[in-house]
């Protein structure tokens, strides 16, 4: 801010104002402090960004990427900056390029059942422009009033609908990227189906900013569900409630949603966003239909039956719109109810074959208890995708170091399940020191020479994904 006002701007923060116009940059200290953060409370030292940047179009950005390319400075993609996993920290300063401003949405087609979008566009906005066509666009972060298209594909988010519709890499048929030098290029085409040349839409969905910076997605729609039933079903033991799901897929129903909900995690939003949950119970499972009307009074009474048959102790249905929000509101206090238990909120995110989900479960039970720590388990069970959120103060030299113990064990713990670190939330550089784990050592090797022949500066998103970097 100093500087600023003393005009002692960077050669830097010069060329940006020139490309983006002044009042599209920032370059005050509190201003790069709070861009140089995300959602991550990252237990590493943080770095500073030199200048934030809110380009308005996709030339800008070209021109962008080829001023840092030549001077060989550092870019790090930004959008919603919700991501918990360290994706959008400056590693190594320079650039942040934050996508907030470009956040139109430039067509919704019903024929062809796409939209396209810039990538600041708030997931939320984008449901709601697409259901007035009576469009669906099923991916959605939990957090999805706040995170943005960019930072979703960046991270192929998923959400609760996984389990039905697939995450966001199952619906991006066509992305606009700009390379590390400024270059230019489409990856798909406005089609559903393309088989022609290698798939480069899914390299960089997922890819985390590192290989090239999206200014433009086709998302693929679908017809949205005439309607929707949610119901808690309560169980005293994981063996049910895991039985509960592998039997309600055996009837050949697929449920839109199908989350668990742990008694640490039901206790502490009680205490925190009382709803009525009963707290004595072992887990909780929130299971959502959707479809015609017609067809989902019997799913709904089947799937009653279902959790009758597995001996849940309670079943809370939900006949109205409000008994329905109700029930959504307990499940999406989760992350909030638990950031009220410690200063700090760690989440991970491991996935394994949905039928080793009660192992996994209770391997995470024991080593958080081994450790002492506070954490609350909920999770995608359809998709064997859990987050423990572990509340505990990082200041706290003890706490913190039993932390780094259990997340290791945790890992090391999924890998074993036949499992892997992420399944939505991505690896960023909180989790990059344990890559070696989940991949071998070819497969690595391989993505290395993807990410040196796409940025060959290795300016984009620098130290993430990989540790080495
Ligand atoms: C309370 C809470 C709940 C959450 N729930 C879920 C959930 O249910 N499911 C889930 O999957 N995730 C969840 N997340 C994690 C995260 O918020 C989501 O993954 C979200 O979609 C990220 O979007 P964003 O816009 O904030 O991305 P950001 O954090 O801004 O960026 C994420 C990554 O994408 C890259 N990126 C951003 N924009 C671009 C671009 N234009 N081009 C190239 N790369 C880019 C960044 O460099 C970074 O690597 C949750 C997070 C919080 C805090």
């Amino acid at each position: 801010m100093f500087n600023t006002l003393l005009n002692l701007k960077s050669a830097t923060v010069k060329a940006m104002e020139k490309i983006a116009g002044e009042e599209n940059v920032l370059s005050g200290k509190e201003e790069l402090f709070v861009y140089s953060t995300d959602s991550t409370n990252t237990t590493e030292q943080k770095e500073m960004a030199e200048v934030v940047v809110f380009p308005q179009n996709t030339m800008q950005v070209s021109e962008i990427m080829k001023y840092a390319y030549k001077k060989s400075i550092a870019v790090t993609p930004r959008s919603g900056g919700t991501n918990v996993c360290g994706a959008c920290l400056p590693k190594k300063g320079g650039i942040i390029l934050d996508f907030s401003k470009m956040n139109k949405i430039l067509e919704i087609n019903k024929d062809n059942l796409l939209c396209k979008a810039e990538p600041g566009v708030i997931i939320e906005d984008l449901q709601k422009a697409v259901e007035k066509y009576d469009l669906f666009y099923p991916p959605d972060p939990s957090n999805l009033k706040v995170s943005m298209l960019g930072g979703s594909i960046g991270l192929s988010s998923g959400g609760p609908h996984t389990f039905k519709y697939g995450s966001t890499k199952d619906f991006i048929i066509d992305l606009e990227v700009v390379l590390s030098d400024g270059t230019i290029l489409n990856t798909g085409c406005d089609c559903s189906k393309n088989v022609t040349g290698y798939n480069l839409t899914q390299l960089f969905v997922g890819s985390e900013g590192t290989l090239g910076v999206i200014t433009q997605a086709t998302v693929r729609l679908i017809p949205k569900p005439e309607t929707k039933r949610v119901m808690l079903a309560y169980f005293d033991t994981l063996e049910d409630t895991s039985k509960t799901v592998n039997d309600i897929i055996s009837n050949l129903i697929t449920p839109s949603v199908i989350d668990l909900i742990d008694k640490n995690t039901i206790n502490t939003i009680e205490s925190f966003y009382p709803t009525g949950l009963l707290t004595d119970k072992t887990a909780a499972l929130l299971i959502e239909i959707d479809g015609f009307k017609s067809a989902l009074n019997e799913q709904y009474e089947k799937i009653i039956e279902i959790c009758k048959n597995n001996n849940s102790s309670y079943i809370q249905t939900a006949s109205t719109k409000e008994e329905e929000e109700r029930i959504w509101i307990s499940r999406r206090s989760s992350f909030g109810a638990t950031a009220k238990l410690a200063p700090n909120v760690m989440t991970e995110d491991v996935v394994v074959p949905r039928d080793k989900i009660v192992p996994l479960v209770k391997g995470i039970q024991y080593i958080c208890d081994k450790y002492s720590l506070k954490t609350c388990i909920m999770g995608h069970i359809g998709d064997g995708n859990i987050h423990p959120n572990i509340a505990l103060d990082l200041r706290n030299s003890i706490e913190k170091d039993n932390f780094l113990k259990a997340k290791k064990e945790l890992f090391e713990l999924a890998v074993s399940l036949g499992g892997t670190l992420s399944g939505e939330h991505g690896i960023g550089c909180e989790k990059s020191e344990f890559i070696n784990l989940a991949l071998n050592q070819n497969s690595i090797k391989i993505m290395k020479q993807i990410k040196k022949l796409l940025d060959p500066k290795n300016i984009l998103n620098p130290k993430k994904i990989f540790s080495e970097e």
